[in-house]
């Protein structure tokens, strides 16, 4: 694979050296100078996981202003998941914004639009009818897959879980778990949004092997005594949780939600934003469990960096909405909509599904190695290049949030960017580009592991 990552097709010019090179601290001089310039200029509700400023960025490596080669496994929280200005996007999004940039396609239409839809149709789980939608946000589309479950049910009430991430708008900060940073004096929230435990198996109280069935009962009896079903418009899932910390719900757990939802005709939307197109080691997570959700979310990872996002899902369900009643002036905006064909192709071409799987057979045995015996890691999870360790006090399963902090902190000095999640703050998450070469990904593992190690 590392081979036909290097193939000329694939390779562009200004492709940074895919090594990582340590000139000055990190962050370096000219980042410290602009972090301090720009503390006077934007907000301080904008928070920064590493105060450096990128200037160049491609296949594994981003280069800052001093000159540094940085190993990143962030991928721009999951976008640029076929590496940041893959030469197919860039190609693709040249030749669309030198054509034509905005038209609206409330107002008239054009085929890159039409083009991102049928893929998503064809690609997303479930042989039935399928139609789409695009917006421009991962919250946009979360909020429009409630609308129009809304419409499609007539009924109010939405059903989220425990540790669950959609968004910083108002309906999808209430959707949201976490109180700081994404709710606290925010409030009043959204009316009719209600909370199941998710089923999370490392912090189950009565174990791993009780969770899926308790954690089911729960959401019937929300559901059923507590809402009531024929209230119930739509539940919604993260089939792998993203923010909430890399939590992967049981298999059987899914399915009974599935089952609960088809049961009394809820609809079941999946947010695929973080999970979806090709992250995982599937095009979509709900694969691994054979989940065949009625709406699918996407974003992230759709165009490779540009603002695109999408709803799919059951046609019938897609064609509750009167027209006119879904869209939005940027969304499905052209050079987006090429960036995701760029994205699409770059996908197939490189067949990163298999590479993400890739990726997980390399990191996975270095993360489980390296924790053996290390009372502070609790847990390696995920699946495909979504990878996940938690961090615990010594001896027990309480949350170690400054752990993960100093791991985080050592890991950037160094030149390693990588992610928190969790509700308690103590998870660190890896989320490379699928094209990071494999010797990248293992200089950033060694990072990675030496720094827990020493704790
Ligand atoms: C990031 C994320 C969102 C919100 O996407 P934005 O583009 O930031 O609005 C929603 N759901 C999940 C699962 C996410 O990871």
């Amino acid at each position: 694979m590392t081979a036909q990552l290097e193939t000329a097709a694939y390779v562009e010019t200004d492709r940074p050296e895919q090594v990582r090179i340590l000139r000055t601290a990190i962050p370096g001089p000219q980042s410290l100078a602009r972090h301090q310039h720009r503390q006077g200029v934007l907000s301080t509700g904008l928070g920064t996981t590493l105060p450096v400023f990128i200037e160049r960025a491609g296949g594994g490596i981003l280069v800052d202003v001093d000159g540094n080669h940085l190993i990143d496994f962030a991928s721009g929280i999951a976008v640029t998941t076929v590496g940041s200005s893959a030469p197919a996007v860039v190609r693709r999004v040249r030749e669309q914004v030198a054509r034509l940039t905005h038209t609206c396609f409330l107002v008239t239409e054009y085929d890159g639009y039409v083009q991102v839809g049928e893929w998503l149709n064809t690609n997303t789980p479930g042989a039935h009818a399928k139609k789409s939608a695009l917006f421009s946000t991962g919250a946009e589309a979360v909020e429009n897959a409630v609308k129009i479950a809304r419409v499609a049910t007539h009924r109010p009430a939405v059903v989220t879980f425990g540790h669950a991430y959609h968004g910083r708008t108002l309906l999808t900060m209430t959707m949201t778990a976490k109180n700081v940073p994404y709710k606290d004096g925010f409030g009043p929230f959204a009316p009719e949004i209600y909370r199941a435990p998710l089923a999370y198996p490392f912090r189950w109280p009565t174990g791993p092997d009780h969770c899926a069935m308790e954690a089911l009962n729960a959401l019937e009896d929300l559901v059923v005594k507590q809402i009531g079903a024929h209230n119930t418009a739509a539940i919604v899932i993260e089939p792998i949780q993203g923010e909430g910390g890399f939590i992967i719900p049981p298999a059987a757990y899914l399915q009974g939600v599935a089952s609960l939802a088809r049961e009394h005709g809820i609809v079941l939307i999946a947010d695929e934003v973080q999970t979806g197109i090709a992250r995982t080691g599937a095009m979509f997570a709900s694969e691994h469990d054979g989940l065949v959700p009625d709406l699918i979310v996407t974003a992230k990872g759709l165009a490779g960096g540009l603002p695109l996002a999408g709803v799919t899902g059951r046609a019938e369900i897609m064609d509750a909405v009167p027209a006119g009643g879904l869209g939005g002036t940027f969304a499905g905006n052209p050079v987006a909509c090429a960036a995701a064909l760029g994205v699409f192709e770059t996908i197939e071409e490189l067949d990163l599904v298999a590479r993400a799987r890739q990726i997980e057979a390399i990191a996975r045995p270095v993360l489980e190695e390296a924790a053996y015996g290390n009372g502070w890691v609790g847990e390696v999870r995920g699946r495909g290049a979504m990878l996940a360790v938690e961090f615990v006090v010594p001896g027990t399963k309480e949350p170690a949030p400054a752990a993960a902090a100093a791991v985080m902190a050592a890991c950037h000095r160094q030149g390693v960017v990588t992610l928190q999640c969790g509700t308690y703050g103590n998870v660190i998450r890896l989320l490379p580009p699928l094209v990071m070469p494999d010797d990248l990904l293992r200089d950033g593992l060694e990072v990675l592991t030496a720094s827990w190690k020493g704790l």
